[in-house]
């Protein structure tokens, strides 16, 4: 028998490990993966590159004009199989991940207009079902009706030292893990404390505490839930 095409919304915080998680679950079902953090990150590489933002404050009115014309899209790497976040055509994976744009996004995440625009983008995506979407909103706001939800959370040290490792790995060799602690905790504290959709764990989302779990456990434990959400469809 065909299996049911459900939802799958993974929400928590930054550096969680949320979206390596739901890369490998949306692998292994089949599912399409959307990276919904790649999408804010995008729209605030373009307000850096067009001088959009100074210190904490964005040129609201220049973005809100902007924004029709900014084209955010996905492909896939043709050697490594993996996801790029293409901004207007050009491929900007690389560098929607550094610090620079680490220490803004929270701001423009902020932005109603941004926020309206991105998350209808992301209910047309996932109109279809057969989708994993990780974020901070998902099971809240775009798809509040999913079938499967997961809040995955860690503490703050926790996931500073994955992103340390990781901006380690990358080359990254002058950010310190304090500047990356700081920069976790500085998130953190944004997304939970805006007005428009803030982080929160939807009601009858599951919680996963990875702290202490390896990446095999945390996927099993995933496909277990799926599994099991679809064996009752
Ligand atoms: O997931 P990631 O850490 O890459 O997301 C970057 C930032 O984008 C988050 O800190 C948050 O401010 C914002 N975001 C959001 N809503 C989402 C996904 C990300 O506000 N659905």
């Amino acid at each position: 028998m065909e299996k049911k095409l459900i939802t799958i919304a993974i929400d928590g915080f930054s550096s969680s490990g949320k979206s390596t998680m739901a890369k490998v679950l949306a692998k292994n079902i089949g599912y399409a993966y959307i990276d919904t953090g790649a999408m804010y990150r995008a729209v605030t590489l373009y307000c850096l590159n067009n001088n959009l933002i100074d210190g904490d404050t964005v040129d609201t009115q220049a973005l809100e004009k902007a924004m029709p014309t900014i084209a955010i899209t996905f492909s896939v790497d043709p050697t490594t199989g993996a996801s790029l976040t293409m901004l207007n055509g050009v491929n900007v994976e690389q560098e929607i991940r550094d610090m620079r744009v680490s220490g803004k996004v929270s701001i423009v995440a902020a932005i109603p207009f941004v926020r309206r625009a991105l998350v209808e983008q992301q209910q047309k995506m996932g109109q279809s079902k057969g989708i994993v979407m990780d974020g901070r909103d998902i099971g809240t706001v775009v798809f509040p009706n999913a079938e499967m939800k997961v809040y995955v959370d860690a503490s703050a040290e926790t996931r500073a030292q994955r992103r340390f490792d990781e901006l380690k790995a990358k080359g990254d060799t002058s950010t310190t893990y304090e500047e990356v602690l700081e920069n976790v905790k500085y998130r953190d504290h944004l997304d939970q404390t805006r007005e428009e959709s803030p982080l929160r764990k939807a009601d009858d989302a599951i919680t996963l505490d990875n702290s202490t779990m390896t990446r095999d456990e945390q996927n099993q434990w995933l496909l277990d839930l799926y599994n099991s959400i679809v064996a009752q469809q």
